[in-house]
Formats: C-alpha cells, sequence, structure tokens
C-alpha cells in the first residue's frame, strides 16, 4: 500500500509500538523539501518531550525542520513537530502590530501608546487599591527567560505574588506530589530510564498521542526484549493500551483505590522491600503524623482487590494480576500525566503511584523510577523551576517560608522583607478575582485562557467587564482569547528569538534564534523589560539588558540551592543539545538520577548510603497513606454519564497554532464525542450523528465517533477546537493541595441531536 507523507508520520507516531512489535521501528525523522543555507538549533513546542530540532533556514525564511540527531530524541519527530515550519510561516494570521480596544474593537496602535495605557492602568490599580490587584498569567510554553523576569518583576519589583500560569492547569498535581513524597519538585529518573525499565505503568497517560516520540522509545524498548511488560491502567482504550500486556480499564475517579490495592498486593505477595523502607522512608498520615509500617498495613485494609474491585470495577484478579508484575519486575518505570493530574486528589494519586516504588525500593537505578510526564514543553523549566506560580519562588523555594524569603531577597539585593510573605491566588481563585472586578489589571503571556481555563463561560464574562483590564501577549490575531483583551501585543514567535525550553527529564536546552520577528513584534523580554522600565521598577532589581543577561542571573540564583545549574553557560548550551540539572560546574556531565550518590552532584561522596532524599529534613522520603474518595461530581439519576477531556495526536492545546498547519487542520479539523459501542446502541446513536452532551454548566452538539475506546458510561471530548469549546461544560472543581482544577471527570447526558 502507498501511503502519503502525513498517512507515514501519523502512523508512525500513533501507531508506533505496532509497527514496533512487528519488527519494524518506523523512521520518524523528517526533512521537509526544500534547500536551507544554514540550520539552527532549537526545541519543538508542541509537547513536553521537548524534542530538539533542527531549522532549515533560507533567505530569512523557515524552510523545513529536522529532528536534532544530538538531542534525546535522536533525529525522530512526530508528525507535529514535523509541521513546525507551517506554522512558524502562517504569517497572515499573526499579530504584528498592538492594538488597543476602543468601542469594543481592536484599532491598531503604536506600541508607545499601548505600553503607556498599559503601564497607566497598573499604575492606577496599585495605587487606588494596593500591589495584590494586578496579576501576571504565564504559559509552560513562555520561554525561561520570560517566566523568571516576570516572576521576578512582580514578587520583588511590584511586591506582588499573584504569579500564576497555564502549568497550574497541567501540573501542579505533580509538583504537589513530588514535593511532598521528597520535599523537591521535578521527576527524579530520566528518559534513559526507558531504555533500562522491565515494567512499564503507564497510568492516566495516552503517551501514544501525547508525547509521541518517548511512546516510541517505550515501544522500541519492548521490541528488544519481549519479556519487558507493559500495564496501562486507563479508562479509555488508546493506542498506547493497545500495546499494553494488560490494560486496566476502572471507573473514572478511582485509581486511588487500585494504587492502594496494588500495595496491599505487594505486601501480601512478599514483594515488598524492608531493607529499603526501614532505611529510607517514612510512612505519614494525611494528618502529616509519622507512622509505622504496621499501621500502614492496617490502613490497607481497606483496599484488598475485592473491596477495591466494588469502588473501581476493576476485576480483583487483575489487580493482583498488575501488582504481582510490577512488584516482580526488575527495574519497573511508572508514567503518567494529566489522567492523575487533573483530579481534585491529583496529588494524592502521584503519591500513591510513588508509594508502589518506596514500597518495593525501586528507585535509584537504571530503569526503577517514578516519571511523571510533564503537559508543555517548558512548564518544568520555565514555570515549575523559576518558581513563577503564587506560591513559589525559583528553585524550589516557597514563599510562605520566611528562611526561604530571606535567602532569595540576598541574592537578589533586595532589602529584607521586600518579598510579600503570603502567597498569590492560585489560577482558579486569580481568575474568579478577575471576574469579581478585585483583580483589577492582569497581564496575560503566551497563553489562552480564554478557551483553556475550566468552566469556561464563568471567566469569559469576567473578562468583559469595563472595570478590569488584560494586556494580552499573543501572536495569533484569531486565539479565543484575543475577543476579550483590552490590549493586544505583537510577540516574537518560536524561532525568532533566543532562550531556553526545559522539558519533563530536567533537560534544559537553548533555542537559538533563526529568523527575524515580523512586522513590529519583539521578544517576550524584551516587552516585560519595557514594562518594568516604565512601571518605574527600580533598575537595580531589573538589570538586564538581553534575556542572557537573565539566563546568567538566573544560574547563579540556582546554584545556591540543589536545583545548581550553574555549569549550563551559554556557551556550553549553543554547542550541546540539552543537559540535565543538576550541573554545578562547566565540565559537569548533567544528571541522570537525582537523590544517588555517585550521580547527583548534591550528596557528598563518602556519604554513607546509597540514596538521601535531601529535600526533607531527616534525608527520607515520604510514603503517604492516602485514601478513596469519590471525584467532585460524580454521575447521577439526571446527568448519568462521565465526561472527560484531553488531547488529539494532531493538535496542541487550544489549537491556535497547529490548526495553522493545513496538513494537521485537514487530518483533524473538528473535535467529536467518542461514545462507547454499547452507549450508542442504546441512544440510539451511529457513527457521524450529532450528539447533544450537556452537563450543569452548558450544553453542545458534536458529530459522534462511535468506538470501543471509552468504555462504556464515559464520553471523551478533545479540547484543541476553538470552536466547540468543551471547557464551557467542564468543571472548575480543583485539587485542596495543588489547586489544579479537575478536567477528567464531570456528570454529562448525553443524547442524539
Ligand atoms: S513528541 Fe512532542 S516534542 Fe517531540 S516532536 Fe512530537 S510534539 Fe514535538
Amino acid at each position: 500500500m502507498k501511503l502519503t507523507r502525513r498517512e507515514v508520520l501519523k502512523s508512525a507516531a500513533a501507531a508506533s509500538a505496532f509497527m514496533a512489535l512487528n519488527g519494524t521501528l518506523p523512521d520518524m525523522a523528517v526533512a521537509a523539501p526544500g534547500e536551507p543555507d544554514k540550520w539552527v538549533k532549537a526545541v519543538c513546542r508542541f509537547c513536553g518531550t521537548g524534542c530538539g530540532v533542527m531549522i532549515g533556514v533560507k533567505n530569512g525564511k523557515v524552510v523545513t525542520v529536522k529532528g536534532d540527531p544530538n538531542n534525546h530524541n535522536k533525529g525522530f519527530l512526530c508528525l507535529k513537530g514535523a509541521e513546525l515550519p507551517s506554522i512558524v510561516n502562517a504569517t497572515k494570521s499573526r499579530v504584528t502590530r498592538p492594538y488597543i480596544r476602543n468601542n469594543g474593537q481592536l484599532v491598531p496602535a503604536s506600541w508607545d501608546e499601548a505600553m503607556n495605557l498599559v503601564v497607566s492602568k497598573f499604575k492606577s490599580a496599585i495605587k487606588e487599591h494596593g500591589p495584590t490587584s494586578v496579576a501576571y498569567y504565564g504559559s509552560g510554553q513562555a520561554l525561561t527567560e520570560e517566566s523568571y523576569l516576570a516572576n521576578k518583576i512582580w514578587k520583588a519589583g511590584l511586591r506582588c505574588n499573584n504569579v500564576e500560569g497555564n502549568p497550574r492547569l497541567c501540573m501542579a498535581s505533580a509538583v504537589g506530589g513530588y514535593y511532598t513524597s521528597f520535599g523537591k519538585d521535578e521527576p527524579i529518573g530520566c528518559y534513559k530510564d526507558i531504555d533500562a525499565a522491565t515494567c512499564f505503568f503507564i497510568i492516566g497517560a495516552n503517551m501514544s498521542e501525547c508525547h509521541p516520540i518517548l511512546f516510541k522509545r517505550v515501544a522500541a524498548r519492548k521490541q528488544a526484549d519481549p519479556n519487558v511488560k507493559i500495564i496501562v491502567v486507563d479508562p479509555r482504550r488508546t493506542n498506547t493500551a493497545r500495546i499494553a500486556d494488560i490494560h486496566v480499564s476502572f471507573k473514572p475517579g478511582t485509581d486511588l483505590a487500585i494504587l492502594n490495592a496494588m500495595a496491599y498486593v505487594i505486601i501480601e505477595e512478599e514483594l515488598d522491600n524492608p531493607r529499603f523502607y526501614n532505611k529510607y522512608v517514612n510512612f505519614m498520615t494525611n494528618d502529616k503524623k509519622k507512622v509505622d509500617f504496621k499501621a500502614y498495613r492496617k490502613f490497607l485494609q481497606d483496599y484488598t482487590p475485592e473491596k477495591a474491585e466494588k469502588i473501581s470495577g476493576v476485576p480483583a484478579e487483575q489487580i493482583r494480576t498488575i501488582a504481582k508484575m510490577f512488584g516482580n519486575a526488575s527495574a519497573p518505570m511508572s508514567l503518567w500525566t494529566m489522567g492523575l493530574n487533573q483530579h481534585i486528589r491529583g496529588v494524592w494519586a502521584n503519591n500513591l503511584t510513588t508509594n508502589l516504588h518506596l514500597l518495593t525500593g525501586q528507585l535509584g537505578k537504571p530503569g526503577a523510577t517514578n516519571f511523571s510526564l510533564t503537559g508543555q514543553p517548558n512548564a518544568c523549566g520555565g514555570v515549575r523551576d523559576t518558581g513563577s506560580l503564587c506560591h513559589l519562588l525559583p528553585a524550589g523555594r516557597m514563599i510562605k517560608k520566611s528562611k526561604d524569603r530571606a535567602a532569595l531577597e540576598k541574592q537578589w539585593g533586595l532589602k529584607p522583607g521586600t518579598i510579600a510573605p503570603k502567597p498569590g491566588l492560585h489560577t482558579i481563585a486569580l481568575w474568579n478575582a478577575f471576574s469579581e472586578g478585585k483583580i483589577k489589571a492582569m497581564f496575560v503571556l503566551c497563553t489562552n485562557p480564554a478557551q483553556s481555563l475550566p468552566n469556561v463561560n464563568m471567566y469569559t464574562e469576567g473578562m468583559k467587564r469595563k472595570d478590569n483590564f488584560m494586556v494580552l501577549s499573543e501572536p495569533f490575531m484569531d486565539a479565543e482569547t484575543v475577543k476579550y483583551c483590552d490590549v493586544l501585543l505583537p510577540p516574537a514567535f518560536w524561532c525568532e528569538k533566543r532562550g531556553v525550553y526545559g522539558c519533563t527529564e530536567r533537560r534544559y536546552s537553548l533555542l537559538m534564534k533563526a529568523i527575524e520577528p515580523i512586522g513590529e513584534c519583539r521578544p517576550d523580554v524584551d516587552i516585560l523589560l519595557d514594562f518594568a522600565k516604565r512601571m518605574g521598577v527600580d533598575p537595580k532589581v531589573i538589570p538586564f539588558n538581553n534575556v542572557d543577561d537573565i539566563w546568567d542571573e538566573w544560574r547563579e540564583v540556582s546554584s545556591a540551592t540543589p536545583y545548581n545549574f550553574k555549569g549550563m553557560t551559554r556557551a556550553r548550551q549553543e554547542k550541546e543539545s540539552g543537559i540535565l540539572w543538576p550541573c554545578p560546574t562547566e565540565d559537569h556531565p548533567g544528571t541522570c538520577h537525582r537523590y544517588v550518590r555517585g550521580e547527583d552532584p548534591n550528596i557528598p561522596k563518602d556519604y554513607k548510603n546509597k540514596m538521601w532524599f535531601y529535600g526533607t529534613k531527616d534525608g527520607k522520603a515520604r510514603l503517604w497513606l492516602r485514601p478513596y474518595a469519590p471525584a467532585a461530581e460524580e454521575p447521577d439519576a439526571k446527568y448519568p454519564m462521565v465526561l472527560t477531556t484531553g488531547r488529539v495526536i494532531d493538535h496542541w492545546h487550544t489549537g491556535t497554532m497547529t490548526m495553522k498547519s493545513p496538513v494537521l487542520r485537514r487530518s483533524f479539523p473538528n473535535a467529536y464525542v467518542e461514545v462507547n459501542i454499547d452507549d450508542a446502541k442504546k441512544h440510539g446513536i451511529k457513527n457521524g450523528d450529532n450528539v447533544l452532551l450537556e452537563t450543569r454548566r452548558d450544553k453542545m452538539v458534536f458529530q459522534a465517533k462511535v468506538s470501543d475506546v471509552c468504555r462504556p458510561g464515559l464520553v471523551f471530548v478533545p479540547w484543541f477546537d476553538q470552536n466547540l469549546i468543551i471547557n464551557k461544560l467542564t468543571l472548575n472543581a480543583f485539587d485542596k493541595g495543588s489547586k489544579q482544577p479537575e478536567y477528567k471527570i464531570c456528570a454529562v447526558r448525553i443524547k442524539k441531536a
């Protein structure tokens, strides 16, 4: 059969595992037509995998792209990465000059007019209502330097901790999970672990569509060694699930019961590792009391596989099988993403996955790791590491800790007490406050909240208020949030500027500038520096002339912490394709496994034990006793089904970029609703029929895709489609710890429209 280039790419990415198992690994390295004058190094911006790319430039235009053979992806790209040139070249849709809203219309303005208006609004808000009346809302796609700079302008310059961003919507529960389990955020292993793992425990992640290049690596591992096991725990039978040895389908929201039941079986089968947990682990209750192993065993009595079956719908025997598979594996690797994070018990689900590793001692050796897959290309490096959230400070420090504030104030040369001691408003609270007119001025950069916030009608209504003000830095004129902003600024786009992305595995890679910004576009760093200057922020606080100055200060700030990446100089970044922190010196190779003596530079070489979880006071990790609790909105007689949302392989987030690629748009033009065959029969729905979805928030019509992917009682809708914004129907309940909203479960009813 002859396939088109697109078909090859798509099948390679979505179904690479099938091909791998058949013995033919797909070649996903792509070179579009064109003879470039030069190749420039960068990073793909369409998922947290963070593949290195080489941009081919000819006559000042991007003509092609190929995978960077020296980065972790070894030259491979998936379909979205291969389509980067068409997105960069979609210049007709670009915002190329500033605009100001006048009588409801955006009208062209000069940079001076736009920035003067922005600054006057921010100044008057601060004067009349204090610094907590303004806010910054950023992105896991902004460059690290942009997030670091905005964070410093707000927290040090304006004395305002209302710094948030879209990573709150995707990764906050993973941050909370790592922090509560190890005392520090970020994965402790790396991508290389995939090549050594002997059992993959994939829970709440559709890697084949959301992290295709990593999925390819998992499939390659399975191909290399058929004894390698893959367990997929997901209420949908995704392409990821189709290559699994065991697919565990469960009632959405009951994963906590399954994870506790797995721990129960591991102990029952004596697959636990007392030598490890007696030395390195504290058992902790929900109210932060230390307990012993006996108490943990007692707690698990509520989660025998039979009891968990009643909660989750997973046969007890299947729970026993996967627990034994995990417990017997010489190097199990767990992988998860939004399926665990976007829940009101997201942090707990993260903890319970980590518990399996702490209980079996499967950490700190090649292949054995608990690995959270981040959603965005720079959620880790840009937002988590720089502390650009309302409760954080750079490099894992916390606003509420006076010691952390004092240490940073010293490093930043601020007067003691400059950083406000009270955390700012988290994303949902922030947009609630904006909707209520309490936040008077908001700076939104590189994100599209009018489509991505849950229960979004509530917030777009708020954006329409006359007494609040939103400035938006957005490259595309047709992005949903443009409809609501008061000032629109034209930022330089991907590869029109330079800076760092930090992907899931703590890998920092430099994106070099390949082409000049079009029209009057400016890099966001320049926009933020201009803003700080006009706001009268002390130049000693913001002493930067360019993006490289910011990076150098950030390296220096990190060097006083375990994040230490002082060794990643610009010169080194230009030469190398990504380095993993910690990396304290210029000759340090980067760190694959944290907390391991001999690998992690934070552990003295003569330290007596193999592992040291230095993020906690006593150097021990924490195994949490977290009970199962139901979802915020369970199905009931009125709304008897569950709606879940997610991504498809062809599109990224709100589609503002990937819908610019004719190939991606044609391939996947509209959102749809995925309905199980049995449910479709029950409701008289056939493939392609219009189906009305109704929740307590809103109702919408989608075309049906009838299949066996969703389990009965569950429907799935992707969220990329601006014309069918599924977040009008979702719920804005959030996890108490991480403040991450619940996108995966809300009650819905369906009928043929
Ligand atoms: S896997 Fe992710 S980072 Fe890699 S090319 Fe695809 S979209 Fe880009």
